[in-house]
Order: structure tokens, then C-alpha cells, then sequence
């Protein structure tokens, strides 16, 4: 019989309920239990991908294409595995197919209502991984906060579902514990009266993680537990990490996983074996370099609108014991002029993905000068497209060259839109979606890095290399090494002569995890190590030549 963890939040939205999600599962995981982690968002958007980043941080795409909301992303890099549509659940979805039933005549004249008809759904859903047979776990993420009005049906579900499920389902409560200066105290009074809304909800927590900036003392643990009505040993203390991928020990430390083990009248299961985890860990933290990577692009104020480049720089750096520091710089204040004097100091350059015209001209700079100067460049979809505007502009000599996304009367479309989008009116989930393959040429940089000349990679975008410019992008040594087997649509580019200039039209950064980073991503970063080197190389003799 598959068991359900239900993780709910309350008091303050932000305390990383996506991060213990996952770390629990990780947890689990590595004792044996075949786990999987889904998430249950309450906004009305049937999924988040017509969302701005601005608003809900990065879209995260899965193998079988959902636009997804970025706590999926968490959940792969920690599991290793992959998730699918069936991951991420939000309102509008459930509500689009509430409706639908309705419309077709599937509740044969009852009158459709929230409880029973949205709840029955949601039930469903929370159910449906569990139904496959292929997890002993599912752990389901509630969005939002527990008061929400949003939230109701969902605690409603899950109240619900403990019935239904008898001993086979347990609540953790993710909640903070604030820390007073000025009176030098923990409070727990937030976290009593998150419980208690709970509870006037009809939902009692099994688990209580305790977020908190100080080391809760025995004492405030025993209050906890007496106040909200959890034994003492599942009063969990989270604290305040370096990094997201140091939360699995301390919850290990904490002994998360075994008492959510013992409250589902589980066996412990293998002596959890991190010790890959353990070695990533080492090496982040104690890096024997650094290197400055510039990500250009134009939501670089937000640490969530880039999440997965961020973290698939993370792991690219400890697999070359070096520390990648980001260096945000916003393409809209880039030019011409001042990209020399912005760039020369990076060790590489990354323009990342993104949709619109805002910022554009700067990324097309940008990537001028990684051209020119010889600085190792990966641009990611857009940042793909606009390496070939940039190139058919200052090198083929087609100075209307664009993305008809960004101009669509040009005639120099060398990007340009695949035919069967060209009808599409709609926004949602109507991209290029999802993993397809791509043929690498053999002996290019590209077959090199993976190891492999078949690979398969996930995308989301509309437009696509224009392949009636492809002969003479490669006459000019601009050359399109990956492509698509059965579409022929150009995947990857490379520039002949250049240390490290690679195009992809996918999004590599969704497929790195902790236990297998990205080859690309890996390759990026021994480059900028690599650059910083020979120019630390070059300084010195220089100076030699002075002295
Ligand atoms: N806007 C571009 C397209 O739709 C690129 C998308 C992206 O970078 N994800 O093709």
C-alpha cells in the first residue's frame, strides 16, 4: 500500500517547503523507498507557464513537457529522477476539468459544487502516482499557506483523504519560528496559531519543521509539542542553511525521515547511503577556485527567474572544484560601447533564455564581444537564437537579420517561426514542449562534451533556426553541429576556431542534478577555468617581460 506525506505551510509563504519536500524524499530515497514529490498549487492558471517570471519565478519544464511550477525542478535534482504532468496539479487545471465534466454531462444533472465535485478531484490526483504501484511514497506539496482562501479545498482533500487512508497518511507542518532581538527569544506563538487555524480546519499535523535563525532548545520543543499537539520527537528544528544542499543532512541530523518512517509504520528501511551527496557537499564547500560567469539577461534582479542555470552552474562548479560566481548583468543596459568594458573582466559569458524584445540588442552585444575576444559563450534557446542573429548581422552581412518573434517584417528572418505554430492563438502550453532528441555530429565540441552523438534535451520555445541560412552560416565557420533526427531542426551551434562557443536551442539546465550535473554545464565551467588561467598566465608573463 503506497503512503502519502502531505507537506503544508503556514505562518509566511518563503520558508522552502519545496526544499524539504525534497529533502525528506531524498531521504527516504537513499533508506530504499521508491518516493516521488508533487505539488499542488492553488492559483486559477491551468499551469504556470503563462506566468511572468517576475511573479512565479522560473517555469520548469518536464520530460513529457509540462510547464511546471520550479519546485519540480528541486525535486529532480535532489531525487535523480524525473517528474511528469502528473507532478504538478494547480486549481485551474482541476476547475478546466470539473467544467469539462460538466459540459460533456458527467455529473448527470447534480448540481456541481466544491465539496464534493473539486475536492473528489483533487483526491483523485493526490491518489494518482500512488495508483501506478511504482512509489511506497508520495509526497505531496501543498502551495500557499494554511488561511489561504485559495487553499481550502486542498486542506478539505486532505482532511478528507487521512480518513480515507487511514494510517497510511501524515501531515508535516512547515512553520516558522521567529526570532526577537530585541527581547532575545524564540517565539512559538506564530506556529500555535498556525496549528490552530489547521485545526479549525479540520487537520491536526503529524510533524511540525520548525524553521528558525537559532537553535530551538529542548525546553521550546517540549512547549511546541504541547501546544500543537505533536509528540516531541516530531518537532523538528530547521535552521537557516548555507546552501539548499546542505538540508538533507540536517534533516537527517533531525531525524526527519525516521520518525515520518515510525508514524507510517514503516520499517527504517537501509542505512541511507549519501555519500555521493556527501562528496558533491565537500566540494562546494571548500572550492579550490573561483570564476566569474556573467549571466546576461533581463530578470537578473531575481534569484527564481534563472533558478535552474543557477543551480546547474552550482553542481558544474563543485564537479570542477571551483566556486562559479554570478555576476548578474541586465542585457537592457548593455551596448556596444560599454560591452567591452562590462564583460572584460568575466571569465565567461551565459545569455540566458527568455521571450520579447525588452533587453534584446544587449544580449546580441554581448555576444559580439564572447565572439571576438575569444571568451567562452553558452547561449541557452534565446540566448541561441540571438548568437545567429548576431553572427548573419556582423559576419554574413544581413544587417536586417532578427527573430521574426522580435521583427516580423524582416526579410532576414534567420530566425524564424515552425510552421505548425504559425496557426496557434493560444498561450498556454502551446510551444515546442518537452525532451526530443538531437544528432551531434561526430568530432565536434558539442559529440566531445557528452560523450555520445544521440542525446535527448528538453525545450520550450516557438521559434527555430531558419535552415535556409544554414550553408552559409557554415561556409563562415558558424556551424549547426546538432539537429533534430527527424525534423532536421537545428538543436546546437558551434563556432569553429573559438575556445568555447556553444548555441543550444534546448534548456540543459533542466536535466542537471546534484548526482549527475550537466555535461554542457561542466564543459562551460572547466572552460571559464580554463580562460582565467591563460589570462592569469599571460598577465604573469607579461609582467616577467617588465621586470
Ligand atoms: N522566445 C524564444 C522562442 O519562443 C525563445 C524561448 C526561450 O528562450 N525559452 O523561441
Amino acid at each position: 500500500m503506497t503512503k502519502y506525506i502531505f507537506v503544508t505551510g503556514g505562518v509566511t509563504s518563503s520558508l522552502g517547503k519545496g526544499i524539504i519536500a525534497a529533502s525528506l524524499a531524498k531521504l527516504l530515497q537513499a533508506r530504499g523507498f521508491t518516493t516521488t514529490i508533487q505539488k499542488f498549487d492553488p492559483y486559477i492558471n491551468v499551469d504556470p507557464g503563462t506566468l511572468n517570471p517576475y511573479e512565479h519565478g522560473e517555469c520548469y519544464v518536464t520530460e513529457d513537457g509540462a510547464e511546471t511550477d520550479l519546485d519540480l525542478g528541486h525535486y529532480e535534482r535532489y531525487l535523480n529522477t524525473y517528474t511528469s504532468q502528473a507532478n504538478n496539479v494547480t486549481t485551474g487545471r482541476i476547475y478546466q476539468y470539473v467544467i469539462n465534466n460538466e459540459r460533456a454531462g458527467g455529473y448527470l444533472g447534480k448540481t456541481v459544487q466544491v465539496i464534493p465535485h473539486i475536492t473528489d478531484e483533487i483526491k483523485r490526483r493526490m491518489k494518482l502516482l500512488g495508483e501506478t504501484k511504482q512509489y511506497d511514497i508520495v509526497i505531496t506539496e501543498l502551495g500557499g499557506t494554511v488561511g489561504d482562501i485559495e487553499s481550502l479545498p486542498y486542506i478539505e482533500a486532505v482532511r478528507q483523504l487521512k480518513w480515507e487512508l487511514a494510517g497510511n497518511c501524515l501531515i508535516v507542518h512547515l512553520t516558522l519560528i521567529p526570532y526577537l532581538k530585541a527581547a532575545k527569544e524564540l517565539k512559538t506563538k506564530p506556529t500555535q496559531h498556525s496549528v490552530k487555524l489547521m485545526s479549525e480546519q479540520g487537520l491536526i499535523p503529524d510533524v511540525l519543521v520548525c524553521r528558525t535563525e537559532q537553535p530551538l532548545y529542548k525546553d521550546l520543543k517540549r512547549k511546541i509539542a504541547l501546544f500543537c499537539n505533536v509528540t516531541q520527537d516530531a518537532v523538528i528544528e530547521a535552521m537557516d542553511a548555507d546552501s539548499i544542499y546542505m538540508v538533507p543532512l540536517e534533516m537527517m541530523r533531525e531525524k526527519l525521515d525516521l520518525i515520518c518512517l515510525q508514524k507510517l509504520g514503516l520499517q527504517k528501511g537501509t542505512d541511507p547511503d549519501l555519500s555521493k551527496w556527501k562528496e558533491f557537499l565537500n566540494k562546494l564547500r571548500y572550492p579550490k577556485s573561483t570564476v566569474t560567469i556573467g549571466l546576461i539577461g533581463k530578470y537578473v534582479e531575481l534569484q527564481d527567474a534563472y533558478k535552474s542555470i543557477l543551480e546547474a552552474l552550482i553542481h558544474a562548479g563543485a564537479m570542477n572544484e571551483c566556486k562559479v560566481e554570478v555576476k548578474n548583468i541586465h542585457s537592457e543596459y548593455l551596448t556596444k560601447e560599454n560591452a567591452e568594458s562590462k564583460l572584460e573582466s568575466l571569465d565567461a559569458i551565459l545569455v540566458a533564455p527568455g521571450f520579447g524584445s525588452r533587453g534584446i540588442e544587449g544580449k546580441i552585444d554581448a555576444i559580439r564581444y564572447a565572439r571576438e575576444s575569444g571568451m567562452p559563450f553558452l547561449g541557452i534557446c534565446l540566448g541561441m537564437q540571438m548568437a545567429c542573429v548576431e553572427f548573419a548581422r556582423n559576419v554574413l552581412g544581413l544587417p536586417r537579420a532578427h527573430s521574426t518573434e522580435m521583427d516580423p517584417d524582416t526579410n532576414q528572418g534567420v530566425i524564424c517561426m515552425m510552421e505548425e505554430q504559425k496557426s496557434i492563438t493560444q498561450m498556454g502550453g502551446t510551444m515546442r514542449l518537452g525532451s526530443y532528441a538531437c544528432e551531434l555530429q561526430p568530432g565536434s565540441l558539442a559529440a566531445e562534451i557528452y560523450g555520445n552523438t544521440l542525446i535527448n534535451e528538453r525545450h520550450r520555445h516557438r521559434y527555430e533556426f531558419n535552415n535556409e541560412y544554414r550553408e552559409r552560416f557554415e561556409q563562415e565557420g558558424f556551424v549547426p553541429v546538432g539537429k533534430n533526427p527527424k525534423s532536421d531542426l537545428v538543436e546546437i551551434v558551434e563556432m569553429k576556431g573559438h575556445p568555447f562557443y556553444v548555441g543550444v536551442q534546448f534548456h540543459p539546465e533542466y536535466k542537471s542534478t546534484v548526482e549527475n550535473p550537466h555535461p554542457l554545464f561542466v564543459a562551460f565551467v572547466k572552460a571559464a577555468k580554463d580562460a582565467q588561467e591563460q589570462r592569469s598566465a599571460a598577465v604573469e608573463k607579461a609582467n616577467s617581460l617588465v621586470i
